[in-house]
């Protein structure tokens, strides 16, 4: 007797989707994504029980055809790639054709969309990946995803689930990379009906001091290189803005936020004895490559990337922030003129008595002896957490649910 037979299409469905779709801030990163392919400059993020009853991205991008919507939740079914070469010149978040399958293979999930030329939208309803209803929907341009009960009909996969307070950190994670990816689109994230996060358009530095407080500010420094291999943009936090805890640390390719330990090597080398070995600098680093010079496509949530040039970036991401570090006067810069051509000036100079070069050091300086980490303010924003909300800004709130994950004694809250 022959033993093998083919999977039923929702089993097979279901574990791809464990790939892609581990908790619910990877559904919130996908469903994002597709806001910002679309087009968005607007897209507000809802949950509810930390996204295990709902997960609701509402934007207004270029919407979907009537056959498109039915059509986004099917396996392998996308608008962004045609044929294979289109792999190697990615410009897009998703390309694969698998988010929406996914997330539909494991919830209860909606699709509402309307596109600007169309006078009605369309809502459909699916249940277990297959349409289980649809009708004419009036609704604004653009397109919102509702996605109740995660993992309802997969329960082991729901009992691995973290608590509320560990699945929010993740989706805070996934919103705010995003949001860092993208300081042109305004952004909301709502949980349980409070304002975590409200983001307006702004330029990259006021994205990044909305997001981590403005307080902060004076200790961004602006990196930049042009080579014809890459270009390097964004901010890296001065020596005393490092941490004891990766907390700070986004490198962006083209656009979308990866973890990269050989690259976040490089800028460490770069701040070499500027700090601690126990320190983290703080880092938000945009790097724009030729698209064929990275391959996308090596890992199921697409937040690795293999770089065809990885030593040469490497060399460069490192001189440049020496560079930079020089150039604000953190380091002396003429280490950095070093580093590139090696001048052996000890003949000629003979006579000349060498003194250290000097680096302000405020010795008495405690990264984290700041407000946000001391015990009474821990307390005391814990207090806060039943206080009145709206005389907080929104940076506030998320510092309190930092302290809030903290005082759980969680991991530390951005990675
Ligand atoms: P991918 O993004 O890899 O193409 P997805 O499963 O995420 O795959 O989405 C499938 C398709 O559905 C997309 O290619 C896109 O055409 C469409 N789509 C998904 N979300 C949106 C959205 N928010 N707005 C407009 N179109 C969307
Ligand atoms: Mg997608």
């Amino acid at each position: 007797m022959d033993l093998i037979q083919v999977l039923p299409k929702q089993i097979a469905n279901q574990i791809a989707a464990g790939e892609v779709i581990q908790r619910p801030s990877s559904a919130v990163k996908e469903l994002i994504e597709n806001s910002i392919d679309a087009g968005a400059d607007k897209i507000e993020l809802f949950i509810k029980d930390a996204g295990k009853l709902l997960i609701k991205v509402v934007d207004n991008g270029s919407g979907m055809s009537i056959n498109d919507s039915r059509n986004c939740h099917k396996r392998h079914y996308t608008s962004k790639i045609k044929r294979i070469n289109d792999l190697f010149k990615i410009n897009t978040m998703g390309f694969r054709g698998e988010a929406l399958a996914s997330i539909a293979s494991i919830s209860m999930m909606e699709v509402i969309s309307k596109r600007i030329k169309d006078s009605i939208g369309i809502k459909i309803i699916l249940n277990d990946g297959k349409v289980a209803d649809e009708f004419e929907h009036v609704s604004k341009n653009g397109t919102t995803i509702n996605v109740k009960n995660l993992f309802y009909n997969v329960p082991a996969r729901r009992k691995f689930l973290k608590s509320n307070n560990v699945e929010l950190r993740h989706i805070t994670n996934s919103f705010i990379r995003i949001a860092l990816a993208n300081p042109d689109v305004e952004m909301h994230f709502y949980s349980d009906d409070k304002r975590i996060l409200f983001l307006k358009k702004s330029n990259f530095r006021k994205r990044i001091i909305n997001i981590i407080g403005n307080k902060k500010n004076e200790l961004l420094v602006p990196i930049s290189e042009k080579t014809s291999l890459v270009n390097i943009s964004g901010f890296i936090g001065k020596p005393e803005a490092a941490k004891r805890t990766r907390g700070e640390q986004y490198f962006f390719v083209n656009g979308r936020f990866i973890k990269n330990n050989y690259l976040n090597h490089a800028i460490q080398k770069g701040f070499s004895d500027l700090i601690g070995d126990k320190y983290f600098p703080s880092y938000f680093i945009n790097l724009k490559i030729k698209s064929d010079l990275i391959d996308i496509n090596i890992h199921p949530t697409k937040t690795e990337i293999k770089f065809e040039n990885e030593k040469e970036i490497y060399a460069i991401l490192r001189a440049t922030t020496r560079k930079s570090l020089g150039e604000y006067n953190i380091a002396p810069s003429i280490d950095f003129a070093q580093e590139i051509a090696f001048q052996n000036n000890y003949n000629s100079s003979k006579n000349v008595s060498f003194s250290e070069p000097k680096i302000k050091i405020d010795t008495n300086y405690n990264p984290f002896d700041n407000e946000l980490f001391t015990k009474e303010n821990i307390q005391g924003k814990i207090i806060e957490e039943n206080s009145n909300e709206s005389n907080l800004q929104p940076i506030q709130l998320v510092n309190k649910f930092i302290i809030y994950l903290m005082n759980d004694e969680l991991l530390p809250l951005l990675y």
